[in-house]
């Protein structure tokens, strides 16, 4: 990749997502330049892709908090010590709270 390659990139990328030209300082260089224009490419299909997935709803994992959480470094990180305590932790009221709730469930006969 040239200097000319990643100083384009911006206008490359805002031309795949709306689907209109490369800008004019950059347009030239688009459409000589096989890099660019395999950028462009690639970044057209992932707009249409997403696009695509408009209205689509996916449920995240349900331990996605904890596992980013944990998986952070610095001041928003767990302390390492506290991992596993706090997994059991959650894990044992985790059962209690289910055991609760099949001991109150409502019964018919
Ligand atoms: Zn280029």
């Amino acid at each position: 990749m040239s200097i000319v390659c990643e100083l384009a990139a911006p206008f490359i990328a805002n031309s795949a997502v709306d689907g209109g030209e490369v800008l004019r300082p950059f347009r030239s260089h688009a459409a000589s330049c096989l890099k660019c224009q395999a950028r462009h490419a690639a970044m057209a299909k992932t707009a249409r892709e997403l696009a695509a997935m408009e209205g689509h709803r996916i449920a995240a994992p349900a331990d996605l908090e904890w596992r980013v959480m944990t998986s952070l470094e610095g001041d928003l990180a767990v302390p390492r010590s506290w991992r596993r305590p706090v997994a059991w932790s959650a894990a044992v009221v985790s059962m209690a709270a289910a055991i609760l709730i099949w001991r109150l469930r409502p019964r018919t006969s």
